[in-house]
């Protein structure tokens, strides 16, 4: 049984009718950051009944915990992962077929506070990537992040011969083989998602019309519409070089879904870039606190392979 279908069950058995995929899909994507309780019950109360007491956190029931919920969580292929560079294999076949990347500029939507993590929403339409490690066309949903402490250098949920960055930026897509976004989530081939290190240093001038919207919206569910033009490209590194490999959503329900393709290069971003990211509030056991520390640690890998162009 495959967790889409665990999360859309009764304990009843009652199997939930699904009338709109792309509502279920935006749902379950926007439980990866916001926690499954608060956004699942107007869904529909039995997925409540699924998330219990207990809402995933990064604190009391921070990544240690969350395979009590989540069992996948000790799968075969979780993410993220130390990406180990003397042991990826340069595969000539990535760099024979290029990776395409091709946004628009006028896909960003929104930018939301989801209790996890900033989410800016992403209208997918004359958004493409493609080859490389990709089989078929991938549609961008949203882009994240995950960070650390003011002025740590821990942050970014994968690693590189163990070394960590004070941040990483998610840019989601899912298969065009697949109906929608939420057909999608749970397959094998269902995401792609491009991972981005961000280094302390220059001010990003890319990042920065994001940053600035995040004192807009400090709490969980806050919302501002993005009403410029803006093209999520500008967030990628100039050299496009990077490792590949097979693994997962970094938050719950944690599907083994996911291509990853994490750029070699990190961009730089200013320590007040990173210092606004933490206008963002979240909800601590001891109240109202800024939004830090919001990475899952590497998992094993399992035997896969990473790939390196
Ligand atoms: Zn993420």
């Amino acid at each position: 049984m495959n967790l889409l279908s665990e999360f859309l069950a009764t304990p009843q058995g009652l199997q939930l009718e699904i009338s709109n995929m792309t509502r279920v899909a935006r749902v379950l994507l926007s439980c990866v950051h916001r926690g499954l309780k608060h956004q699942a019950r107007y869904f529909h109360p039995s997925v409540s009944r699924l998330c219990g007491d207990g809402e995933w956190n990064y604190y009391g029931r921070g990544p240690n915990k969350w395979h009590e919920q989540f069992p996948i969580a000790k799968g075969q292929r979780q993410s993220p992962i130390d990406i180990v560079t003397s042991n990826a294999k340069v595969d000539k076949a990535l760099s024979d077929n290029p990776l395409k990347v091709s946004y628009s500029n006028n896909c960003c939507q929104s930018v939301t506070n989801t209790g996890a993590s900033f989410q800016v929403v992403v209208d997918g339409a004359g958004t493409e990537i493609s080859g490389g490690p990709l089989d078929s066309t991938y549609k961008l949903v949203q882009f994240h992040a995950h960070w650390g402490p003011l002025g740590g250098d821990e942050g970014s949920e994968h690693t590189v011969d163990g070394v960590t960055y004070p941040a990483e930026l998610h840019l989601v897509h899912w298969n065009q083989k697949y109906k929608d976004v939420g057909e999608a989530v749970d397959k094998p081939d269902g995401l792609a998602v491009i991972g981005v290190f961000f280094s302390r240093g220059k001010e990003h001038a890319g990042f920065k019309p994001i940053s600035d919207l995040f004192a807009k919206v400090p709490r969980k569910a806050d919302k501002v519409d993005i009403s410029f033009n803006y093209d999520p490209a500008c967030l990628l590194p100039a050299r496009r070089d990077y490792w590949t490999y097979l693994g997962s959503l970094t938050t719950p329900p944690l599907f083994e879904s996911v291509t990853w393709i994490v750029m070699k290069d990190p961009v730089e971003v200013s320590a007040e870039q990173l210092a606004a990211l933490r206008n963002l509030l979240w909800e601590t056991p001891s109240g109202e606190g800024q939004m830090c520390n919001n990475y899952r640690p590497p998992q094993p890998l399992q035997g896969r392979l990473v790939r390196s162009t």
